[in-house]
């Protein structure tokens, strides 16, 4: 019904006759990113809708929402940003093309094995790159301790080493590093619940206020098109060889880009072109978070869908003419009642299930990031778990020995710990863990490693740190634990802890090796009376010759 409302619209409308012509501005150069475009070009979508329609390339130095509110382009393709762009200028979000951001941090895998590493090392991340400093900041890594140069496009300076980690398009940069044969970790914002739409479309307020059937004739010819070249990206990578290859590309990088593409659009689980007000909403927050914007709620006219609704539908006389012509399928409908009611029902039913699933995928993400958190997090303390030293450890060290630093591993364990189970129960107990892992989350430098090793046993790794040092660093972790008083209801408790220290290279050469000095020699330090600490003394059978 509604394909022959829009043919009716057409014929009414004379839309049929000259083709009017509009501008899109890209926010790249030509590759598949832009797959979309060229398939609605190509097989006739933009025509069928009445549109001639020049697709605009653009250089590092376009400025997208500009071209498209001067009006020097009717439509653009814009990011995550247009949420910031809206405050000064009067810009629509009509469809989400992206579900997801292709935007990460790209690093050496020989160089960084966590987003802690950075601190100190020379990142290369461009403009307008805000979700990676969220998402540095959340991780606990300051911006600040970066040394943060200027983006210059390409990966040459990832590849000989002059830069450990830059920002990246997950479809593309990739696989030129694999194909320069370097493994490389990849690090997006989503792992931490930050997640930003990729790329969306979008015009002017005049131009939706001007021309609304226009905008939603290209809007939905732009959908098809992405449809389209989404079922058939085999089809598209030969048409971008064949017309729009700009930049040289070859069908492997292509095929690279297609596949990444369709991982971040989500396709087959969202509909094309969905727009959650909620995720919208959620990328101010995070923006506001930064105090790029203070912290508001989105404008309604922001959303098409909304402007679509608050449309008053009198206004235009194309408008008016689809009165008519709906008073006429009336008519037609008032002859087929149980056949439209059916229809109807059947149409609500399936778009409401849209929204369910839209709903439900965003659920499930947040849930994905939540969940891999939690599989590296102790719940009681918010200290990593064991798990995540066992990992770590040995990547740790490996780092270590390359590197040519020392690496110290300090066990801790409370001392007397049933005997306080026992006099405040073990809630009481709890607070006192809680408390704990505050001093060692607190007390630790950025990069080192602060776990919950077992019930009250703690194992913190302090890379670049000798013996003696890790030594002082204990004694003044014991020190602070025995001034330290834990309210629990009415009581005030007060605990020791012992410690054992072992490093590398002094005492071991493996990750067992340290664990086990660490823990001998914490049992030395309980042997000793406790509340102290020990360091690891190597008995003459083990020791090299
Ligand atoms: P020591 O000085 O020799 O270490 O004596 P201890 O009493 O601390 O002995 P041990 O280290 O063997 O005791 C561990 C106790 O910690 C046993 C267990 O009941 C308690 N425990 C383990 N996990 C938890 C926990 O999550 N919460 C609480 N409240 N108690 C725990
Ligand atoms: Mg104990
Ligand atoms: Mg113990």
């Amino acid at each position: 019904m509604i394909r022959l409302l829009t043919l009716l619209l057409l014929v009414f409308s004379g839309g049929a006759h000259a083709l009017e012509s509009v501008t899109l501005q890209l926010k790249w150069r030509h590759q598949f990113q832009f797959a979309g475009y060229y398939a609605a070009l190509d097989k006739g979508f933009y025509r069928d809708a009445g549109l001639q329609v020049t697709l605009l390339e653009a250089t590092a130095a376009t400025n997208v929402v500009e071209e498209v509110v001067s009006g020097r382009a009717q439509y653009g393709v814009g990011t995550s940003e247009l949420v910031l762009a809206q405050r000064k200028a009067p810009v629509v979000a009509l469809a989400v093309i992206f579900q997801h951001s292709p935007l990460i941090l790209l690093a050496r895998e020989d160089t960084i094995g966590n987003l802690h590493e950075l601190a100190g090392q020379k990142v290369m991340i461009e403009a307008h790159a805000e979700e990676l400093f969220a998402y540095l900041r959340q991780e606990g890594v300051a911006p600040e301790s970066l040394q943060l140069l200027p983006h210059r496009q390409g990966i040459e300076d990832l590849i000989s080493g002059k830069i450990a980690a830059m920002s990246a398009y997950s479809t593309t940069e990739p696989y030129l590093l694999r194909r320069a044969r370097i493994r490389t970790m990849e690090f997006s914002p989503r792992a931490v619940g930050i997640d930003f739409y990729g790329d969306n479309l979008f015009t002017s307020a005049q131009e939706l206020r001007l021309y609304p059937e226009r905008a939603k004739a290209f809007r939905a010819a732009t959908l098809r098109g992405w449809e389209y070249a989404m079922k058939h990206p085999e089809e598209i990578i030969a048409l971008i060889l064949a017309r729009y290859n700009s930049q040289g590309l070859d069908r492997n990088m292509l095929a690279f880009e297609a596949n990444r593409t369709a991982q971040l659009m989500q396709a087959d689980l969202v509909e094309m072109g969905y727009m959650n007000p909620g995720r919208w909403q959620h990328i101010a927050d995070v923006y506001a978070d930064l105090g790029l914007m203070p912290r508001s709620k989105l404008p309604e006219g922001f959303l098409y869908s909304n402007v679509e609704r608050h449309l008053p539908a009198w206004l235009t006389p194309t408008a008016a003419m689809a009165g008519l012509v709906i008073l006429l399928l009336s008519l037609l409908v008032y002859r087929n009642v149980h056949l439209s009611r059916r229809l109807k029902r059947e149409f609500a039913v399936s778009e409401e299930a849209n929204r369910q699933l839209a709903q439900k995928l965003t659920e499930v993400q947040e849930l994905q990031s939540r969940l891999k958190e939690q599989a590296i997090r102790d719940g009681l303390t918010g200290l990593f778990n064991r798990r995540y030293l066992d990992e770590t450890l040995p990547r740790e060290l490996a780092r270590a020995k390359r590197q040519g630093y020392p690496l110290a591993v300090i066990m801790l364990d409370v001392d007397h710990f049933k005997k306080i189970n026992d006099t405040y129960g073990h809630p009481g107990g709890d607070e006192l863990l809680k408390s704990l892992g505050a001093v060692f989350r607190d007390g630790a430098r950025e990069g080192d490693i602060s776990c919950r090793y077992g019930g009250e046993e703690f194992v913190i790794v302090l890379p670049h740190m000798g013996i003696d040092a890790a030594l002082m660093r204990a004694e003044k972790w014991r020190k602070e634990v025995e001034a330290t008083q834990v309210k629990h209801d009415d009581f005030s408790m007060r605990f020791t802890i012992s410690a054992g220290v072992s490093g590398y290279p002094d005492h071991a050469n493996d990750h067992e090796g340290l664990i086990q000095g660490a823990d001998r020699a914490l049992y030395a330090a309980k042997g000793a009376g406790r509340n102290c600490v020990a360091c690891f003394v190597p008995d003459a059978n083990s020791r090299p010759a």
